[in-house]
């Protein structure tokens, strides 16, 4: 039976108490079997307990054992391209109903913390920090881009006002999202995944899917077992592997680092960001940062394409740290890790169905927190017949990355290095 435990990083090791739960052994049944216990599949399981469907979640690890256990924990409203890119490929009824779910991911996760009491440290605000006047054009084109979707918590920031909120001196400015904010990602998928048993779901850990029999009535294989359902929801994302292959062909896996300091001194904390906003820079390879809980800097940035792990994460991002913050530089490294996210060419979602019973939404392209809340719930939408809005999602092209699966890592490192080399340029 497969044994795999949690990456060691700063969340494993400051994770909630957490039930030990079986594998899969023997055969079941049920109406949705969802693959996959990160964000996607635990929000969608949560959404259809509500509605009053019986769900079976298989995760082939642990619940948040992938993206959702390890990424930057920031809150960060849209999509990894922007709503404007949604206006140009699409028609405005669906323009309006994307831009409109652009700003629920957030509304979603703050209010299963609340009902539910989950524990994992949520705090409001979130910053994009520009380096030049390029970058704070774009902002504020995105600002009217958002208000023009109802939204209004932003707030432009100039040179003095971006270093009220981050002590660093290679900011012009920035813009200030009240509606974004962080949390302790790993716990935010236990406290999920608790909710869901709450409300009688079943969650089978170290139970990777190994095989679906497509057909009237799906079923799903196991090592040990199998589910049939009604439905089945893909929601393994970069760490699906090629159980499916029509998602595999369409999306690449890609690396990305984080560290985390040891707990920084309060006043130290207090300097670095005082208003305990977490931040994410507006260059194309951005680094994003922020405070933990117990005040130590959780800093992330890079990315591998392909999504081979790198041998010395720290050698990787302690620099970009320190680049930024140079009065850490006798702070110790305590944490480092890696994750993989799901990269698209469009680099927005990709969403659907395979014949008429089996859903997927995967490839959020690094920027999935908020987003996958929403999947969550327009996925359970769906199978209770109110499909208006995954539908908009599933309209969004889909497009193959070119150079197939050898030549499509070491392509986006390349148009990768052409935009890092713009952003240093700074044009
Ligand atoms: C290091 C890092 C930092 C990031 N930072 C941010 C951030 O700050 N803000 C933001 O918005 N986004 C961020 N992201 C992206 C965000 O974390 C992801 O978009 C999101 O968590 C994806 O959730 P998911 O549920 O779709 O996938 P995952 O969380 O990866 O979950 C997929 C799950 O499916 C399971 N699985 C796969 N195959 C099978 C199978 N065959 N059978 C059973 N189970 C299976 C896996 O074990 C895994 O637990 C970051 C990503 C990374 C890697």
């Amino acid at each position: 039976m497969s044994h795999t435990p949690y990456p060691a990083s700063y969340y494993a090791a400051s994770a909630n108490p957490a039930p030990a739960r079986d594998h899969l052994s023997g055969d079941t049944e049920t109406d949705v079997c969802i693959i996959g216990a990160g964000y996607t599949g635990l929000s969608t399981a949560l959404f259809l307990l509500e509605y009053g469907f019986r769900v079976v979640v298989l995760e082939a690890a642990k619940v948040g054992f992938g993206a959702s256990g390890r990424n930057g924990g920031q809150i960060v409203n849209s999509y990894s391209r922007d709503i404007d890119t949604v206006e140009r490929s699409s028609d405005s009824e669906t323009a309006r109903l994307i831009g409109a779910m652009a700003f629920e991911g957030g509304r979603i996760i703050r209010e299963r913390v609340a009902r539910y009491g989950i524990n994992c440290d949520l705090k409001s605000g979130g910053v994009f920090a520009a380096f030049n006047a390029k970058q704070m054009h774009h902002l504020e084109s995105q600002k009217a881009l958002w208000e023009r979707y109802g939204y209004d918590q932003l707030e432009m920031l100039d040179q003095g006002g971006i270093r009220n909120v981050v002590a660093c001196e290679r900011y012009t400015g920035g813009m200030l999202d009240h509606g974004g904010g962080h949390i302790h990602p790993l716990n935010l998928a236990l406290g999920e995944a608790a909710a869901v048993e709450s409300l009688g779901g079943v969650i089978y850990e170290q139970t990777p899917a190994v095989r679906i029999d497509r057909g009237s009535r799906p079923r799903v294989h196991t090592q040990h077992g199998q589910v049939s359902a009604k439905f089945v929801v893909v929601a393994g994302n970069a760490y699906l592997g090629a159980l499916v292959p029509e998602l595999a062909a369409k999306s690449m896996p890609c690396g990305t680092q984080v560290i985390a300091t040891e707990p920084l001194d309060a006043e130290l904390a207090a300097a670095l960001l005082p208003q305990d906003y977490c931040v994410e820079d507006c260059n194309y390879l951005l680094d994003y940062f922020r405070l933990s809980a117990d005040k130590r800097l959780i800093y992330g940035g890079g990315v591998v394409y392909g999504a081979r792990d790198p041998s010395d994460i720290d050698s990787i991002v302690r620099p970009k740290m320190l680049k930024t913050f140079p009065q850490l530089r006798d702070v110790k490294t305590e944490f480092a890790w890696t994750g993989n996210f799901l990269m698209t060419l469009s680099r927005l979602p990709q969403v659907g169905r395979l014949g008429d019973n089996i859903y997927y939404s995967q490839g959020c392209s690094g920027h999935g927190v908020t987003y996958t809340h929403v999947a969550g719930k327009v996925i359970a939408e769906a199978l209770r017949g109110q499909a208006e809005r995954f539908d908009a999602f599933a309209s969004l092209p889909h497009y193959p990355f070119p150079g197939g699966q050898t030549f499509s890592a070491p392509l986006s490192a390349l148009g990768a290095l052409y935009y890092s080399l713009r952003d240093r340029l700074g044009f």
